[in-house]
């Protein structure tokens, strides 16, 4: 285990001569605090930074790295803070990088169908700034009104949208990025084909701030579809529901952009964090279906085509969304519900399996075996549509820390071990970080692991950069 040095009173000077000195928190735990955590629910994934720094140019990253390597200081990137999985706690303490000044978009390529962005951007502006031109960044995760750009990139963020769009990396064309030992490296361009080399892109996406720090995003952006869709369908259990989806595609020859999947209590607690008194409660579960494209024509024969299929498939009521206003609300519903979640149960943890798409029925029954097997509540929702199961554990309120911290590894490897054996994973977009760390070995084998090693160490033979993540 490398040796980490502190943060001295000298370093902390040197930080403000790279950054400015407005732009360095130390030695001030009030400020300090927001940066020892992200949005994972408890106190359990907290570490305090010992300096805050927030560089606006590649120059002064590559200024920080270095000053960092050479001193033995470890330096956790920080997008929004808005991760599932720890990624931006420094769990050794060292240097927080918060890239929110890192926030212009620096060109639209129209002919190439790019857009090049520093990584602080929020998600949703990239879309917002695509608007005007009738163009789209497909990235949907359910917090685009939260999220940066860098952020969805080191977790090759996936969404609401994935089904038909896929996730962040196939949108990944070029990447400027800062090393650990302060080297800036160039990867792809405005290209859509490059094989010129190992293909590294795919590898820093998802790389989860542990390889680098990324400065500059290209990304592909596509034409804007005109229309969006939205059907919602409720079915008396969460069975019915979730046993929908894996058909859904080749039984309508459709390709719907998103098939989300709410049990009756995460909708239930969407709509209550809303205040909004949609009047579905009693449903056992609730699939979101959407469609897009520019003919209302085909749109309308695509809604009916689900219709009839989700009928066949035990759907009780079949609702579709009249107006954009009716779209937002239900979709806003759906973006609502970790948070909902959140602020509910002192002691809960949200997990993120995917699995093939066949075999989300038999994570979701897995799910209510572990439920009643331990005594907990497991409510269940996500991206049914690309296999990706989001369920809560969350004990009862009389439960003491003890018993959680007992109880919950020993369910989750039961239940990773499920995961595992259907061909999944324990993380589909949410990402590993010190969350996870700990069940990496139930689902992937020692070469794996061995081979993620040598990745690490190759580019960060000292260990600085964003230790305590992945393994
Ligand atoms: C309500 C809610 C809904 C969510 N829904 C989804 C969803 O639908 N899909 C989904 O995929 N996720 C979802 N998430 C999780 C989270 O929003 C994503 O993981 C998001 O990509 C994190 O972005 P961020 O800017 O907040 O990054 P942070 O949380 O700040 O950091 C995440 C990781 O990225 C690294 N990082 C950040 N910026 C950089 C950079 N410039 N260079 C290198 N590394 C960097 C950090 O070190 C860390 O490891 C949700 C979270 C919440 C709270």
């Amino acid at each position: 285990m490398t040796k980490y040095n502190p943060v001295t009173p000298e370093i902390a000077e040197r930080l403000k001569e790279i950054c400015g000195a407005p732009y360095v928190i130390y030695n001030d735990a009030e400020r300090l605090e927001p940066y020892s955590r992200d949005e994972i629910p408890g106190t359990h994934y907290r570490r305090m930074p010992e300096v805050v720094v927030r560089p606006d140019t590649t120059d002064r990253v590559a200024a920080i790295m270095r000053l960092a390597n050479s001193e033995l200081i470890p330096v956790t990137p920080r997008g929004a803070g808005s991760g599932l999985s720890g990624g931006a706690v420094p769990v050794f303490g060292g240097i927080v990088m918060a890239m929110d000044r890192f926030n212009k978009v620096v060109e639209l390529d129209t002919a190439n169908m790019t857009i090049t962005v520093e990584p602080g951007v929020i998600a949703n502006d990239v879309n917002e700034y695509l608007k005007p031109h009738g163009l789209f960044y497909a990235g949907y995760p359910m917090s685009v009104e939260m999220c940066q750009i860098g952020g969805n990139v080191a977790e090759n963020a996936g969404g609401g949208k994935a089904v038909k769009y896929g996730v962040t990396s196939r949108y990944v064309l070029g990447l400027e990025m800062v090393l650990p030992d302060g080297r800036v490296l160039n990867l792809g361009g405005k290209l859509l084909k490059d094989v010129t080399g190992y293909n590294l892109i795919p590898l820093m996406t998802g790389s989860e701030g542990t390889l680098g720090v990324f400065t500059k995003i290209i990304l592909k952006v596509i034409p804007r579809p005109r229309f969006q869709h939205d059907l919602l369908a409720l079915f008396s259990t969460r069975d019915q529901a979730v046993a929908a989806v894996p058909a859904m595609i080749t039984g309508t020859g459709i390709t719907p952009v998103s098939i989300e999947f709410m049990d009756g209590e995460a909708f239930r607690q969407g709509c209550r964090w809303l205040n909004d008194p949609l009047p579905l409660g009693r449903a056992g579960a609730i699939l979101l279906v959407s469609v897009d494209g520019n003919d209302p024509g085909t749109l309308a024969d695509q809604c009916e085509a689900l219709g009839v299929y989700l009928r066949r498939e035990g759907a009780d009521e079949i609702y579709a969304a009249d107006t954009k206003a009716e779209s937002e609300r239900i979709w806003k519903i759906r973006r609502s519900i970790p948070e909902a979640f959140s602020q509910l149960y002192p002691r809960q943890s949200g997990e993120d399996i995917v699995v093939p798409c066949a075999s989300i029925p038999d994570v979701v029954t897995k799910c209510g075996e572990l439920a009643r097997k331990y005594g907990v509540a497991i409510p269940c929702y996500g991206h049914a549509g690309d296999g990706n199961v989001h369920s809560r554990v969350c004990a009862p309120a009389d439960w003491s820390d003890e018993k959680w911290d007992e109880t919950l590894p020993v369910l989750l490897r039961e239940l990773y071990a499920e995961v595992a054996r259907l061909g999944g994973r324990i993380s589909g977009e949410h990402g590993i970080g010190c969350k996870r760390k700990p069940y990496m070995e139930t689902v992937v084998s020692r070469e794996y692991l061995d081979t993620l090693r040598a990745i690490k160490n190759a580019l960060d033979p000292n260990g600085i950069m964003n230790p305590g993540k992945i393994f």
